[in-house]
């Protein structure tokens, strides 16, 4: 007999077989009946012409159809369905014809067959992959909006805890007022002295806040002034020569070329980032520790160092720390103190140091050789700076113009934003 014959033969039984074994895994589709009577013609034509590819379509359809359940469920993909009507197909020619006709037309079927199942799990891979990617983006968008409810909830916890912060703040001026103009108990000054000292530290976590909406929403500002870094330092310096002293602690400041040099920036906020980096490397620095600022000039940009002999930061911290809320560690040692050893913050500060660095068309980053609270290996805070020579916006560099002249800015140094981009 020949194989259209064959199959002629075989037909009705392999589609009640085909029926009776998939309709359950395959969900009983309402035209799951038809769907195999087009798949049982198409491979006829592709045993009969040599060409699997008539399978295609079909294929292509069910693969399409597939739905979340058969991707999530392993046991009812589609390359299982094509291998069991290959299984199928044996059986039926088996039971149903003479064995030499058998023989003869599962080997004329075979290779559609394969190929079947090779394309099947092709299409169905292109359809995994989609669906998964679709999933990503999904749970990205969630994560995204949830970062923005996190950045909306900042911004407004902080202006609603200004308000009676300011109204704290004023009373207490004012009862300290009362109270210096009789004569003050000790022990008067000291409840004042501990309002002042509560009222200084909820200032600073609201500011921290505000900084970071400010920053998540692309609306930090800068003052842009002319800036000397050493004098920067030295300031800084002596903001923290208690907490040093305390902390038994030695700061060095390396007088480095191009740190006298005058450039352009907001004062303000670039000691709000030194001062950050300083007391993190108190904070995380044992009693007796150094710390060192040191740096270098390089084209068109300063870097400076910020070193301790701390307990260092592991390679896979030194990704995350600069992200808001990152506090490594036992969080039980949190601290508002800024320089007790360990002592974590809130976790904000290195998030708003690269805020205010990149409004600068900088860049910060750490080095540490990893975390050991023994052996102490120290971590490296890396700040580059471009230099200016002029204010970024036309207004401020009108106002500067005769300072940067009197200076006599060398031109292949100072090379403002606009011109460097
Ligand atoms: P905070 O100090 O408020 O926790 P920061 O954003 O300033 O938040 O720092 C984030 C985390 O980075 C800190 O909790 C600490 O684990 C780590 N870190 C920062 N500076 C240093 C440093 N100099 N040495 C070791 N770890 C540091």
């Amino acid at each position: 007999m020949v194989e259209a014959e064959l199959l002629r033969v075989i037909h009705v039984g392999w589609i009640n077989r085909a029926v009776q074994n998939l309709a359950q895994g395959s969900g009983v589709r309402q035209d799951f009946r038809e769907q195999l009577e087009v798949f049982f013609d198409l491979l006829g034509k592709a045993a009969d012409t040599g060409d699997p590819s008539w399978l295609d379509s079909i294929l292509q359809d069910w693969s399409s159809v597939l739905t979340q359940t058969d991707l999530e469920d392993e046991t009812s993909s589609l390359s299982k369905i094509i291998q069991q009507l290959a299984t199928i197909t044996l059986e039926v020619c088996k039971e149903t014809l003479q064995p030499q006709d058998a023989l003869a037309l599962f080997s004329t079927l075979y290779p559609a067959l394969t190929y079947a199942t090779h394309k099947a799990v092709e299409e169905e891979l292109k359809v995994r992959i989609n669906y998964i990617s679709n999933q990503l983006s999904e749970a990205k968008q969630a994560l995204e909006r949830l970062d923005q409810t996190k950045s909306d909830f900042i911004a407004v916890a902080a202006h609603e805890l200004k308000t009676p912060l300011t109204l704290v703040e004023g009373y207490s001026a004012m009862l300290r007022d009362q109270i210096d103009h009789g004569s003050p108990s000790s022990y008067e000054i000291e409840l004042l002295s501990g309002i002042a000292n509560g009222t200084k530290r909820l200032r600073a976590i609201i500011d921290d806040m505000i900084d970071v909406s400010l920053i998540d929403n692309s609306l930090l500002s800068l003052n842009f002034q002319p800036v000397w870094l050493n004098r920067l330092f030295v300031a800084l310096q002596n903001e923290v020569l208690k907490a040093l002293e305390d902390r038994h602690q030695q700061l060095t400041i390396v007088p480095f070329e191009g740190s006298g040099d005058l450039t352009f920036g907001d004062p303000e906020r670039l000691m709000q980032v030194f001062r950050n980096l300083i007391l993190n490397a108190i904070k995380y620095t044992p009693d007796g520790g150094y710390i060192r600022l040191d740096g270098r000039r390089l084209p068109g940009f300063i870097e400076v160092l910020v070193q301790d002999s701390g307990i260092g930061i592991s390679l896979e911290d030194q990704s995350v720390i600069f992200e808001k809320f990152t506090r490594l560690g036992n969080t039980s040692l949190h601290s508002s103190g800024k320089t007790k050893f360990k002592g974590g913050g809130p976790g904000l500060g290195l998030h708003i140091a690269k805020g205010i660095i990149e409004a600068h068309g900088g860049a910060i980053w750490v080095e540490s050789p990893g975390f050991d609270e023994q052996k102490c290996p120290g971590s490296t805070f890396h700040v580059l700076l471009p230099i200016l020579q002029a204010p970024p916006d036309d207004k401020s560099a009108k106002l500067y113009l005769q300072l940067t002249q009197h200076y006599h800015i060398p031109e292949e140094i100072y090379k403002t934003r606009h011109e460097r981009t």
